[in-house]
């Protein structure tokens, strides 16, 4: 198998976003967690977008993970390589977006790089290299503020020059407007003078479409989902992949039982819990006996277990705000909420043991607890269930053919866990 796009994405949400966004695009597209191992068995496919969690770690071991990343996309055959960050930038004078940009290009043999966090469907433009969010600019946007990386440059032409080894070029809107041949002579004549890495200009889905043209020519780029799919329209318009239907493959029924997890408390999450009684069983856990040991872990699988034959069923540890601030006050936010996790982690895994193949999980960090203790090592990504969130395929996992549905608290609409079953068969 030869893939035709391979992704290294910087974070989870990042690359799941990606995965989406590919597959809607026609791209069959598997998301794998880490750096997967060389054997993993894979369906075939046109893209992967390996997860890594590097966006705000030390920039050595970003760039180490990276480019073990880049090795096992190189060794499946991908003919270009995306280096996935964020739509707002997020990074620092020290990385990580430069160093793993310097190091990537080094190891692809690449004159110069593409670079551009535009996603316009998100309200991310960039013009004369400033990067917009909404209507203001990225220094005066809220992540000006944000905790781990402010972002006080709106100019990534100086934001990216300040990380990296190379030196960094603008290629204009006016450029990029007159179509892709002005845009590589732009780029040749930037790589002439050694510049390595490139800024390009986007405001409409169709600046995308010409840069996604010209990047697929190179081996490397760098930016958000929005040249995802700029790389993805490319890649079907020339020919080199057959468009498909978004996801229906990966969504083929595996039958056996269903259930349900919910360990988000968002607002969404509590009204979509409220509906589902409705419609199926459902057991509100006592976040306190969670907090004092694993006995209410198992008699959660002790109250699902007969009634699994029955039809799907939910377990919730969600809890209203004050009932959150309370068991947070008692036993610290970071404890309570890694103890509910691996609680719930440990229920996921007693579900796929008593033959549950069909898992829908709410909340974030409590899908990645229950994807890591399932040992799942990745997903082909199905349709989508409701915007952002689509029915996954776990890809060589040991429990065999098993579909799951993975969404953060605020997302899905109010018969979410209804939706997601309709799809899941
Ligand atoms: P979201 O996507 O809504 O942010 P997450 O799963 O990412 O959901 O985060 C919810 C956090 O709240 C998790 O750490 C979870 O373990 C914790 N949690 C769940 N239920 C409770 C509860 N009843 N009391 C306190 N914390 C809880």
């Amino acid at each position: 198998m030869t893939l035709a796009l391979g992704c290294i994405a910087d974070d989870y949400t990042g690359a799941s976003d990606l995965a989406n966004t590919l597959t809607r695009a026609g791209l069959r597209t598997v998301q794998t967690i880490g750096v997967p191992a060389d054997d993993l068995a894979l369906p075939e496919v046109d893209a992967v977008v390996v997860s890594l969690k590097s966006r705000s770690i030390e920039a050595g071991l970003a760039v180490s993970r990276s480019r073990a990343a880049e090795a096992w996309l190189s060794g499946r055959g991908a003919s270009h390589v995306l280096f996935k960050i964020c739509s707002t930038f997020d990074s620092t004078d020290a990385g990580n977006i430069g160093p793993v940009m310097d190091a990537l290009r080094a190891d692809c043999g690449e004159a110069i790089v593409l670079v551009t966090p535009a996603f316009p469907e998100t309200g991310r433009t960039v013009y004369q290299g400033n990067l917009f969010v909404g209507a203001v600019p990225l220094n005066e946007s809220p992540l000006k503020d944000h905790p781990l990386n402010p972002m006080h440059d709106s100019n990534l032409v100086r934001v990216l020059a300040r990380q990296s080894r190379t030196q960094i070029g603008l290629v204009d809107l006016a450029t990029v407007t007159r179509g892709a041949d002005d845009v590589r002579a732009r780029l040749a004549e930037l790589a002439d003078k050694g510049i390595g890495a490139a800024i390009i200009d986007a405001v409409f889905d169709r600046d995308l479409e010409t840069i996604g043209l010209v990047a697929a020519e190179h081996r490397l780029s760098v930016g958000a989902s929005g040249i995802g799919l700029g790389l993805a329209r490319a890649l079907v318009s020339t020919g080199k992949v057959r468009s498909r239907t978004a996801g229906g493959e990966a969504s083929a029924g595996v039958g056996g039982a269903a259930a349900c997890l919910a360990g988000s408390c968002s607002q969404a999450t509590l009204q979509q819990i409220a509906n589902a009684e409705r419609v199926m069983p459902v057991l509100h856990l006592d976040p306190e006996q969670i907090v004092s040991g694993p006995g209410e872990a198992q008699r959660a699988l002790a109250w699902a277990q007969p009634r699994l034959a029955d039809g799907p069923v939910l377990i919730a540890s969600s809890a209203t705000p004050e009932a959150v601030a309370a068991v947070q006050a008692r036993h610290g936010r970071d404890a309570a909420g890694h103890a509910i996790e691996q609680a719930m982690a440990d229920i996921a895994a007693g579900l796929v043991q008593a033959g549950v193949r069909r898992l829908i999980v709410a909340g974030g960090e409590t899908s990645g607890a229950v994807v890591d203790r399932l040992r799942i090592p990745g997903f082909l990504v199905g349709v989508e269930i409701a915007p952002g969130v689509p029915v996954l395929r776990a890809v060589g996992a040991g429990a065999g053919d098993m579909l799951l549905a993975l969404k953060s608290g605020n997302f899905g609409g109010a018969e979410f866990f209804s939706d997601a079953l309709a799809l899941m068969r």
